[in-house]
């Protein structure tokens, strides 16, 4: 019969190979990429919900957020924020894509 300290151990396992799994497809996925000195991060406003998961990522200090009126309807919030890449401080890293929940971020020629 299954016990606590089994399901543990096997969820624990599970664990690493989901995490295994990820980390390949995420390696796959960045050097698919467009990147290093001759590319910039831009991010699609349309997508970007301001998270700032990007902002945390960037070592380079590069993304900014803005403050936006909310675009909705339903909810009475005046703002709402956006993320802004500035092109200078960049360095074409990536982080900022894989990162980003939304795909709000693509990789652009400089
Ligand atoms: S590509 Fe790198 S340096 Fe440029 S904004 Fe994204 S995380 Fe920052
Ligand atoms: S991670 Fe993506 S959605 Fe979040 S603030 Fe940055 S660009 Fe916007």
């Amino acid at each position: 019969m299954t016990d606590v300290s089994d399901l543990s151990e096997r969820r624990s396992k599970q664990k690493s190979r989901i995490r295994q799994m990820l980390n390949t497809v995420r390696a796959e996925e960045r050097l698919k990429l467009k990147g290093g000195e001759d590319a910039v991060a831009w991010v699609k406003e349309e997508l970007c919900i301001g998270c700032d998961q990007c902002t945390i990522v960037c070592d380079d200090d590069a993304i900014e957020l803005f403050a936006t009126p909310l675009a909705s309807p339903i909810l009475n919030i005046d703002v709402n924020r956006k993320a802004r890449v500035l092109r200078e401080p960049c360095t074409g890293c990536k982080l900022c894509v894989l990162a980003c929940p939304t795909d709000a971020i693509i990789m652009i020629e400089r």
